[in-house]
Order: C-alpha cells, then structure tokens, then sequence
C-alpha cells in the first residue's frame, strides 16, 4: 500500500445477489484488496430499498441506506449493482458529476445509454468500468479494451446468456421440449418468472451491444442489433443437428465487414440461434456456463470461457474493477475514454451474408431435385451439401422424402427469398427448419 495515501471511499448501490457479495467481500477482504489498490478500500455504504429485507451475504445494519444519492456524495467509487435503467442512470450520471469513478455490472442500462455515460464520465476525467456487465465473472471485456488494443479484432462470436445455453444444452442433453426444458431451467432459478429477457434473446442482444461498440471503437446503437431469441427452436431441430454433427446455440455475433451496399467497412451485431459444428470450441460451453470466441488479425482465435452469472461469480469481475478504479486514484490522472474513434455503420442483417441449413419435406417424385436446384439457381444462391433420407411425417401427401440442404455464404436477403420460393415450389410438402450456421 502507497504510503500515507488516504483510504479510498466505495460506495454500493444495490444490495441483492451481486451487491450482497461485493459488499461482503469487500469487508472481509479489506486488507488484501488495499493491497493490491495501493489504497485502503472502506465500505461507507450500502444502498438498497428495503434495509429489512433478508440478504444473501451479511452487511451490518449501520453500513445499509435507503439515501442513494447522499451515499454517493460520500464515495471516491460507486459501484452500481442495483440493476435497471431508473434510478441507476441518474445515480451514475450524479457519481460521475462529482468526480467518482463508476463501476457498474448493469448491461441494460450501458446498451441503452453507454455513449452519455461514458461522455459524462470523460467531461470530468472519471472513469466507468463495466468488465460484470458481459459474460459476468469472465474476463473479457478488459481483455477487448486493453489486451487486444494493438490487434485489430474482426469477429466476436458469444454465448452469452446462461439461461438459453442451460435450456438449448437440456434439449440437446436430453431430448426434451423447448417447454421442458424451460419449465426445469425455471425450477433451478436459472429462468426468471417472465423468461422473456432470456428467451427472446433481449439480454443478449444488450450483451452483443456492448461487445459490438468494445471491438470495433463504435457506438453501436442497441436498436441496430438484430434479434432473435430461442422459442422457436424445436427438439427435431436439435435431434438433427446431433445426427449431423452439429449443436444449436443462442450466439451473438459481432463482426467488422464490408456491407456490399456501400462497399464500406461496417459493423454488424446480431443474436440468432445457430448451427455450430460439435468439433467447435463454443459447443463445449454447458449448462449455465458462457463463452465468448474472439478472432483478431493477429492474435488469431481466442476464447474465454466460464460462469456467466451469480453473485460471488459476478462479484469477481466487480471487485476487479473496484481495484483498478483504486490503483488509477493512487496513480493518478484522467480516466481513459471510451474509444470510439472508428465510428463505422451498422450494416443492416439483408445485407449480411449467411450460410443456411434447410430441411424440407418434398413429394418423393422424379424431378424433385432438379426443380429444388432451380430455386436455388434462380436466387443465386448455391448448394454446398445436400442429403436425402425417407420422412417420418408423410401427412397425407403420398411418399416423401426429407432434404437437408446447406448452402454456401449468400445475402440474407436472398437466403430468404429462396426459402420463400421453396415453401410455394409445389414439389415441397413443408419447409421444416432454417438454421443460420457458424464455424
Ligand atoms: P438484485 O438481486 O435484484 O438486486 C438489486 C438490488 O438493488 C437490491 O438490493 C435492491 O434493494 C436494490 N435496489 C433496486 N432498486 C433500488 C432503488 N430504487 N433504490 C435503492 N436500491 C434499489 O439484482 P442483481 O442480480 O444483484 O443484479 C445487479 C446488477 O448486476 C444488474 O444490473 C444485473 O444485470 C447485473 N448482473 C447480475 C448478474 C447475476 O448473476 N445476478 C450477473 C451479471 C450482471 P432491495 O434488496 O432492498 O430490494
């Protein structure tokens, strides 16, 4: 520890799973953290709503406020745990103001609102740390920041929500339903009561945001993330893609490339569940567990993998940012603003390209395929695998046949196209699943 340097004052706003456990630790390991700071670390307080209501760690009674805003006047760092967009903006914009330097695990409120935070935070010279609020106790948002600043990285692909991975690793595991395992993720407590944030694939999209903006030194505005969740992806679907040697996961995809439209170097941020080979480093991410796969120029792939949530977890990741804060107060100087310097366009997901898995069930007939290959043709979207198996389910259309068929990279726009000149071509019974694939 520095030598007469004063002890610096952290303030908690929050005291729930993760704000409990800062808390606690932050009392507990008072002296090892002060440490590492280069400064004594004391809790002057912890802000909640209910100063009765039970805690999961034990913070003493004299420590817990209801009085937000006098807390922060106190602090030299103010940790934002309490979640949400009100009141945890003014409170971080009111931190901010008076000089403290602000760590915050709060995704939803950096997607929607990261460029006036990190403006207000480099108005004063403060600074905002944030490493909980992707992937929680996984180190991966100072390893973009920092680590890879002499890289270039040009692709991001994350699991990201621990919810969606538990229910997809369920189905894929065990066989079971989208509802099943829905209703056992719900019972473990890893799905909310209102499982939509998760499912629909919102939080990760908050998540792919801010990654997105990390990467490639862009504000990334969250409406211009494409969004798809996993309420749709059926039990035939993951049965499939095992026999293929596949594995569906929720990803969020976030990747620089040139938008054929401009000819310009873009940005584009997406959530979609996708089709990844088994062999893949991302399919060896279970249960509730996340894992961000980085490719950059030189570094190459990189991958960084572990729990995704939970109070101790992702108190891990906040107290890490509490040290840093501490060691830049003892050092000294402004705080480094957020980069976005390259300031590249989103590029819209029609102008993306994708490779797609499609199963359709066709009339079993001579001509079939020459007449599937021509909808390809027509929309210039070519072949690269295609396998033929008899189908389980003729619903009365005389005998048929399932054709899995997987293309090479085309436009979205045109992927799309032929799969709706599939599902009218009269030789097709049903299209029976389109699945994005990846690795
Ligand atoms: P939580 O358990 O719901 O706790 C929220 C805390 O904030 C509670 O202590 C609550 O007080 C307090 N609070 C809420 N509104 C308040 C207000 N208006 N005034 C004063 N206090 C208020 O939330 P959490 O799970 O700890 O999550 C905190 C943040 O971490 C969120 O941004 C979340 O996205 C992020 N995060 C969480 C996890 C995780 O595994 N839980 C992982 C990564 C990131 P009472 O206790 O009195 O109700």
């Amino acid at each position: 520890m520095r030598e007469n340097y004063r002890d610096l004052r952290v303030a908690v706003l929050g005291g729930g799973t993760v704000g409990a456990q800062v808390a606690h630790r932050l009392l507990e390991g008072a002296d090892e953290l002060g440490s590492r700071s280069g400064a004594g670390l004391a809790l002057v307080g912890v802000a909640v709503r209910d100063i009765k209501a039970p805690r999961s760690a034990p913070i003493p009674a004299e420590l817990l406020t209801t009085d937000a805003h006098s807390l922060i006047l106190q602090a030299d760092i103010v940790v934002e745990l309490m979640g949400g967009i009100e009141p945890a903006r003014t409170l971080i914009l009111e931190a901010l103001r008076s000089g403290a330097d602000v760590v915050t695990a709060n995704k939803a409120l950096l997607a929607e609102h990261g460029p006036e935070l990190f403006d207000a935070a480099a108005r004063v010279g403060a600074q905002l740390y944030y490493e909980a609020a992707v992937a929680a106790a996984i180190p991966i948002i100072r390893p973009l920041r920092d680590s890879l600043a002499g890289d270039r990285v040009t692709k991001i692909m994350g699991i990201v929500n621990g919810t969606t991975n538990f229910i997809l690793d369920e189905m894929d595991s065990k066989g079971l339903s989208f509802e099943s395992a829905l209703a056992e993720a719900t019972e473990l407590g890893y799905a909310e009561a209102d499982p939509s944030a998760d499912i629909d694939g919102f939080d990760a999209a908050q998540k792919a945001c801010i990654l997105s903006s990390l990467a490639f030194h862009t504000a990334v505005p969250l409406d211009d993330v494409y969004r798809e969740g996993i309420t749709s992806v059926s039990a035939q679907q993951i049965d499939a893609a095992k026999r293929s040697g596949h594995v569906i996961k929720l990803l969020a995809i976030c990747e620089r490339r040139i938008d054929p439209a401009t000819g310009r170097e873009g940005v584009s941020t997406r959530v979609h569940p996708t089709l990844i080979p088994r062999s893949h480093p991302l399919a060896a991410a279970h249960g509730a567990n996340n894992a961000v796969y980085v490719e950059a120029e030189a570094a190459g792939p990189l991958m960084f993998y572990g729990a995704g949530a939970g109070g101790p977890e992702t108190a891990s990741a906040v107290l890490g940012d509490v040290v840093s804060a501490a060691r830049r107060h003892v050092a000294g100087g402004p705080g480094v603003g957020e980069s976005t310097h390259a300031d590249l366009a989103s590029i819209p997901l029609e102008h993306v390209e994708s490779r797609l898995n499609i199963s359709l069930v066709v009339k079993d007939q001579s001509g079939v395929l020459a007449a599937i290959a021509q909808v390809f043709s027509d929309h210039e979207v070519s072949v690269e695998t295609l396998h033929q198996s008899a189908s389980q389910d003729t619903r009365g259309e005389g005998e048929t046949a399932t054709l899995v068929i997987q293309t090479h990279s085309a436009l979205e726009a045109r992927g799309r196209e032929t799969v709706e000149a599939l599902a009218a071509n009269p030789v097709v019974v049903s299209v029976t699943s389109v699945l994005r694939v990846e690795g």
